[in-house]
């Protein structure tokens, strides 16, 4: 998948972002980006999904193939630093 520098800069950050660790300043340029290039939300969507069943579900309770394809497709979307803090 191909990705605008633009677009990575930001792909960066979603990690923070779906964390609420970023200041409002930084929301606001990645939230005005996403309304911008459908790519990103697109990803963003997916990624938020993700990330929400991966903390709403028992660990146990998803099996290894699924976790592992979910970690995977992450890892896809996210930079090195970004998918460590999802302990990827
Ligand atoms: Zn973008």
């Amino acid at each position: 998948m191909t990705m605008r520098e633009e677009c990575k800069e930001y792909f960066e950050k979603i990690s923070e972002y779906l964390d609420g660790e970023l200041d409002s300043e930084t929301c606001e340029k990645i939230e005005c980006h996403l309304r911008e290039c459908p790519e990103c939300l697109h990803c963003f969507e997916s990624l938020k999904r993700t990330a929400e069943i991966c903390r709403s579900l028992p660990r146990e309770k998803i099996p290894e193939d699924v976790e592992q394809r979910l970690k995977d497709k992450l890892k896809g979307f996210l930079s090195k630093d970004a998918a460590k803090s999802f302990d990827l």
